[in-house]
């Protein structure tokens, strides 16, 4: 899609991987002219090839009659240290966005290929679960016939889609990455799904994380917010975005508590999801049947798109039927094998500590795989929470260090097809072999991606 409202200026854009690149084609099918930089040259031939300048914004002048700075996700700005083009470009008095900013500011205008339009934009943020919670909400909207297109951090860039339609919606899943240089930041509907700690270096701490997050619920902010309330930051968050107790613009989202207060709330317990509205019981879902979303914090996101999807006029068993045939995204507790009883689950995309102990409490007998590289912070809180846990197979280039902190017996495997054949071997009926590392993947493979379909490759080799 066109950016709109840089029409006729010079706007830098620093950094070319995906978004970067979807950022200079729309900044010029806008009609601007993008001023491309990449540290890597391969990146800087990638958009020469596509008729692109390429000029070193650190050079003196380079930064003359630029109207704005674009600068990906991927690159730190502030922490944990300042990057010198951003810097420069904010002493210059250059304002710095991204492709998100982009988006939004050119939603507002309203005017793609000459007709005006109103898509409703669904943003899903927080810690864990973003994927799950967007690509839920797309699948429930496309289930019942609705238009969406999924965008973001997950599926196409957001100048990547189709110009939308009248009444489309779009569901973008944001990281704190994407929210914290956005200049625009404005869906109809906002999702906050989790906090844990994550990327706190990039950040400067929990507070810093959470403030970027947050950017999405600021004043004047969505006319719906769906926010998880299980953490002290998502209760603090909806008691500031509601008016009063009995608000409608905010929908409180529970695993772990019942909700029944004067506002409108969904929550699952025991397997059901239930929605309340001004203290009364207004529908309930049987998830223990929902086979592509298995255990509580899969209900949690099962609770979060539910909440969206009512917010956008679908009946509770509209909802349901939708549930039932989601399925499932690679690499989040995804089924990839059963065989003499044995569930083989790929839950690479546990990478850190949080979502792996949700892995680790939704199955009741667990070989686990799990190990990589490590983040900040260790594996303390992993402690008393892998009950489940009949052994762990080690695996990652530390993988003895990795295993000298965990409170179950261990076997330092090193590589996956070692861990996965141990695992098979010692699998008894009813056990669920599971990869959910706990830690990033980058000692041995490119990324999680990488790593679950080794996984996947070697189960489906050894059984
Ligand atoms: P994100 O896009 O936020 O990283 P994903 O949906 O890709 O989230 O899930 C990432 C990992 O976190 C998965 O491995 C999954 O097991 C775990 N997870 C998914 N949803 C939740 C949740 N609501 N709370 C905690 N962990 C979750």
């Amino acid at each position: 899609i066109p950016v709109r409202g840089h029409t006729g200026a010079r706007v830098a854009v620093l950094g070319l991987g995906r978004s970067g690149l979807s950022a200079a084609r729309s900044l010029r099918a806008g009609g601007a002219e993008a001023l491309c930089w990449d540290d890597n040259p391969a990146a800087r031939e990638a958009a020469q090839a596509e008729g692109f300048t390429c000029a070193d914004l650190l050079q003196p002048g380079a930064l003359d009659n630029v109207a704005a700075l674009i600068v990906s996700p991927g690159i730190p700005h502030l922490y944990p240290s300042p990057n010198p083009v951003v810097a420069a470009a904010l002493a210059a008095g250059i304002p710095v966005d991204n492709d998100i900013g982009l988006f939004f500011r050119s939603l507002a205008t309203s005017d793609w290929q000459g007709y005006e339009i109103a898509p409703r934009v669904v943003a899903v943020t927080g810690s864990n679960g973003k994927s799950t919670t967007a690509a839920l909400i797309h699948h429930i909207l496309t289930a019942t016939g609705r238009r969406s297109q999924l965008a973001g951090n997950i599926g196409r860039g957001v100048l990547d889609i189709d110009p939308p339609g009248d009444g489309d919606v779009v569901v973008l899943e944001l990281s704190s990455y994407q929210t914290d240089l956005a200049r625009a930041l404005t869906p109809d509907i906002a999702v906050f799904t989790n906090l844990s700690p994550d990327h706190l270096d990039r950040h400067a701490g929990q507070g810093g994380y959470f403030a970027a997050k947050r950017r999405l619920f600021a004043e004047g902010g969505p006319d719906r917010a769906v926010i998880g309330v299980d953490e002290p930051e998502g209760l603090f968050l909806a008691g500031q975005m509601a008016e009063a107790a009995a608000d409608d613009r905010v929908i409180r989202v529970s695993v772990t508590r019942k909700l029944t207060g004067p506002g409108w709330q969904v929550f699952a317990r025991k397997g059901f999801l239930a929605e309340y509205r001004k203290g009364k019981q207004v529908a309930s879902i049987d998830l223990r049947s929902v086979s592509g979303l298995p255990g509580a914090h899969n209900h949690q996101n099962a609770c979060a798109a539910y909440a969206v999807a009512r917010s956008l006029g679908l009946a509770p068993r509209v909802i349901e039927g939708a549930l039932h045939s989601y399925p499932g995204l690679p690499h989040r507790s995804q089924i990839v094998a059963t065989a003499e009883g044995v569930t083989y689950v790929n839950d690479s995309k546990a990478t850190n500590v949080d979502s792996a102990a949700k892995a680790l409490a939704a199955f009741p007998r667990i070989r686990w795989i799990c190990g990589g590289l490590e983040k900040e912070g260790g594996l303390e809180a992993l402690r008393g929470l892998t009950g489940a846990v009949a052994k762990a197979y080690v695996i990652g280039r530390e993988a003895a260090a990795f295993a000298l902190q965990l409170d179950v017996e261990s076997e330092i495997c090193t590589d996956m097809a070692t861990a996965v054949a141990r695992a098979v071997t010692e699998a008894e009926p009813g056990d669920t072999v599971l990869l959910a590392p706990a830690a990033a993947s980058f000692d041995q493979y490119d990324n999680f991606e990488q790593r679950g379909t080794d996984f996947t490759e070697q189960v489906l080799k050894q059984l």
